[in-house]
């Protein structure tokens, strides 16, 4: 056992008392070994310390002292300053690193500007070589990268060496792949342009492979921003991509803290920001760029449940949660942070969780037969602290093993709180840190119940011997992956992402790839002209000629009401608006809603809940009812759309292409299939794509039928429940289609329809809580407004920027993107084998 290792408090007596046996040998004589017998009776770890001597000499040959790495060169930062970055596990400091300005990040875009031709040019398979160059120099130089990441970090060895490394390579290889295979998969993509990337310190090497691997593939080039408490593996593989060749600018790596983060997010040549980090911080940067058409991945914190079921194996599970939470000292977003237990065997668990944790070792990161290294930085070390003091005070019992920490670096005991309440401070908040609650549960309702009390969306792992149960209540939690019977399992083939406030993207599959890529039609209609409004899209046209051929009789009466919970219902306020024809006449009038009617129509969609989890072959047989209804009443939609357009040729377009549509839908409902990945574990890996759930579409004013069906039935063809403002300029072509609804079966809250000023509407439906996803087609101004509205519950956002959409266009209009829109997907690993 190593001085900083700690040791059962009466153990260590026994281990002083040795020391002194072996001091009395005399110093001429063979040094004393213990007998086999003594090992025995102690059963106690030697020391088995990992030298740092070859990273202390990687350090020494940069003297300590890094710069940024731009353009393929070394960078010194314009303002000359650097921050120190420490060793926790020892409190010795390692190196100084340079502190990242604006200008320096405008130096850094502007490499990857200059480098984006030229490797986009490079084709897959070019870039396939690259990949695979940085795949082959890590695995050669994966215990330099090893011991960096654990003197920087503080995690043991045993985890940087045997879990991050080899999972930082996996990924290169995996996406060398994707690289070759692009013009054949992706064939409808093309790369997004310059991409910025934060990461944060926990998996400082590994989170830089997840980012930066996909965006090359897909043919981006990068500025990478490391966390500042970790940014030596970084550059150790700054160096790396010199050493193999990679061209100058692909690859920049800019250090710095929040506020380089920050210069990086506002830059406007940046396409996208793939971001990696706290919640907190993941909504800063939503709110930062709302409105700037730049792409978005989030993966933020998480408060993953650890579900026991009576029938699980016990022993399994024990060590399952040391996996769990006791992995990288807890500091993992997705650390199985609330073990939730069936009351039946929450004791028994217990027990053997206190037996485990008595033996688990903590200290010196590099030493190899260690469990538990050091906490990031004294903040963090506070952090933990303040909070599980919270935890008792709010009536938590503490239990924490009997022997105590090293004091000579920074380290934290495992802990579990027990006695909790599902609405306590430490249920709710990311601790991050080695401290799981622990609370009991009696029937799966329940326990998926309390799975699902939380604001976060990560992860989740089952555990049973009874398959079945699992695989019935992994769907119904709401995490990005769920792992049955095993737990922080990843892998490059399987993507990765979160739910609700967990943030959204997936990386890692070919579900990551979408992230750093855009529909081809996007860049092929860049720069072509505005499709010209009609006049009656933009505002009212000239009065059309008095026709004279006779008198006419007043057109009958209609008013029409919104639609919730299956019903036309008034609107709250009592209001309507009156809708012109093209010709500026009064064609009819709609409802007024507002935000009681938006809350109301949510409530309902939340209520219809039972149309995901019906069959996909019903969902289909709805659709195509709804087609078949809306071609049954075909003449006379052509002609109220003909009033409003002022084109009957278009109406009839428009009314054809909507019956297709929905055909389109109806058909995709039972073929938007899932994968099973091919992970290199004994594991069926299953991708699922899930709904969303409540989703908000507001519709544009152009094709007031065509653009409804063309956004509403990919949503319920996937399973989520809609609320809809149709077009403002023309909403009779929405609530006409009541009646189709009415005769087709579709359960009620499905599909709400709230007729009214967009002004008065979106606020309320792109702030609510109780949104999952908002897909906005309004105007242009109004994207910034949705998404800075979308950090509240960090709900998914889809605004079209860029190029408009040609609604009449399958290429543009139709298939996967609507339908990768409307899902998340859900990653269950399931291991076989006994
Ligand atoms: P953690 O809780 O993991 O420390 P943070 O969200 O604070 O996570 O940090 C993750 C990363 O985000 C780090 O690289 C940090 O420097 C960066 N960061 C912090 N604040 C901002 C910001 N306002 N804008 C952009 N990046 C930021």
């Amino acid at each position: 056992m190593s001085e900083q290792t700690a040791e059962p408090k009466d153990e260590g007596k026994k281990k002083r008392k040795k020391k002194k046996v072996k001091a009395k040998g005399s110093p001429a004589a063979a040094p004393a070994r213990p007998t086999v017998v003594e090992i025995f009776s102690t059963m106690e770890y030697g020391p088995a310390p990992e030298t740092d001597r070859v990273a202390n000499a990687w350090l020494d040959a940069h003297n300590r002292k890094f710069d940024h790495f731009i353009g393929g060169e070394w960078v010194a930062p314009s303002g000359g300053k650097y921050f120190p970055s420490e060793n926790p596990g020892r409190r010795e400091p390692l190196a100084e690193v340079a502190e990242g300005s604006p200008e320096d990040v405008a130096k850094a875009v502007a490499a990857a500007k200059a480098a984006l031709p030229g490797w986009r040019a490079l084709g897959g398979h070019g870039r396939a070589r690259y990949l695979y160059a940085i795949a082959r120099h890590i695995q050669k130089h994966h215990r330099l990268f090893a011991v960096v990441e654990s003197i920087d970090n503080g995690k043991p060895i045993r985890e940087s060496r045997d879990i991050d490394v080899p999972l930082v390579a996996r990924h290169f290889y995996h996406h060398a792949g994707w690289a070759q295979l692009m013009d054949d998969e992706m064939r409808d993509y093309v790369p997004l342009g310059v991409v910025g990337q934060i990461i944060p310190w926990n998996f400082p090497l590994l989170m830089l492979a997840w980012k930066i691997a996909p965006a090359l593939a897909m043919g981006n080039t990068l500025v990478l921003k490391p966390a500042e408490y970790t940014p030596l593996t970084a550059l150790r593989f700054a160096e790396l991509c010199k050493e193999i060749g990679l061209p100058p600018g692909v690859v920049n790596i800019l250090n710095g803290d929040g506020r380089t983060g920050a210069a990086l997010v506002d830059h406007p040549d940046v396409k996208k920001i793939a971001f990696t980090g706290s919640t907190g911080v993941g909504r800063i940067i939503r709110k930062a760029t709302a409105g700037s058409g730049k792409k978005l991945s989030l993966e933020l914190g998480g408060k993953s449940p650890f579900m026991v079921f009576e029938d699980a194996d016990l022993d399994s599970v024990v060590e399952g949660v040391v996996d769990a939470i006791w992995f990288n000292q807890g500091q993992v977003c997705c650390a199985g942070s609330r073990i939730l237990v069936q009351e039946s065997v929450a004791d028994a668990l217990l027990t053997k969780l206190r037996a485990r944790m008595e033996r688990l070792r903590i200290g010196d990161p590099l030493d190899k037969a260690i469990d538990i290294g050091a906490i990031v930085a004294p903040v963090q070390l506070d952090q933990i602290v303040d909070l599980v003091k919270l935890g008792t005070d709010e009536g938590a019992t503490l239990w924490q093993p009997s022997w105590s920490c090293p004091t000579n670096g920074l380290f934290y005991p495992p802990t579990i709180l027990s006695d909790v309440s599902p609405a306590s401070t430490v249920a709710q908040v990311e601790i991050f840190g080695p401290v799981v609650t622990f609370m009991t549960f009696r029937t799966p309702k329940e326990a998926i119940a309390l799975a699902n009390n939380t604001r976060y969306g990560l992860a989740a792992s089952v555990w049973s011997e009874n398959l079945n149960l699992a695989l019935d209540v992994a769907p119904k939690i709401k995490a990005g992956t769920v792992w049955v019977n095993c737990t922080n399992v990843f892998d490059a083939a399987a993507g990765f992402g979160g739910y609700r406030e967990s943030g959204y993207g997936r990386e890692g599959g070919k579900e990551g790839l979408y992230e750093y890529v855009k529909p081809r039609w996007k860049e092929e209609a860049h720069g072509r002209p505005e499709l010209t409004p009609t006049p009656s899209e933009v505002g009212l046209a000239a009065p059309a000629e008095p026709e004279d051929d006779g008198p006419r009789l007043p057109p009958i009466d209609r008013t029409t009401k919104l639609y919730i919970g299956g019903k036309q219902r008034r609107p709250d306020w009592g209001y309507c608006i009156d809708i012109p024809d093209a010709s500026g006449a009064t064609l009819g009038q709609v409802g007024r809603g507002n935000r009681k009617d938006i809350r109301d129509a949510v409530e309902a969609a939340h209520a219809a809940r039972g149309w995901a989890a019906g069959t996909a072959h019903l969902r289909a047989q709805i659709l195509y009812y709804l087609a078949e209804n809306l071609a049954e009443r075909q003449s006379e939609f052509e002609g109220r759309l003909s009033l409003m357009l002022g084109n009957p040729q278009a109406a009839e377009r428009e009314v054809a292409l909507s019956v297709k549509r929905l055909f389109t839908y109806a058909a995709w409902a039972d073929k938007y299939d899932g994968a099973v990945h091919a992970t290199p574990l004994r594991s069926v890996t299953i991708a699922m794509n899930e709904a969303i759930g409540v989703m908000g579409i507001v519709c544009p004013n152009r094709h007031p039928l065509l653009a409804f069906v063309s956004l509403v039935a990919p949503a319920l063809s996937t399973g989520n429940s809609v609320v809809v403002i149709p077009s403002e300029r023309h909403p009779l072509a929405a609530t006409d289609f009541y009646q189709v609804m009415e005769t087709s079966d579709l359960p009620p809250g499905a599909l709400n329809i709230v007729t009214g000023h967009r002004e008065e509407l979106v606020p309320t439906l792109s702030s609510h809580d109780d949104v999952d996803q908002l897909w906005y087609f309004g105007p242009s101004e109004g994207t910034e407004a949705v998404e800075l509205a979308s950090a509240g519950n960090m709900k998914r956002s889809w605004c079209e920027h860029g190029a408009a959409r040609d609604w009449t266009s399958e290429r543009e209009a139709a298939g996967r993107e609507f339908l990768r829109q409307s899902t998340h997907v859900k990653n269950i690993w399931v291991p076989y084998g006994e």
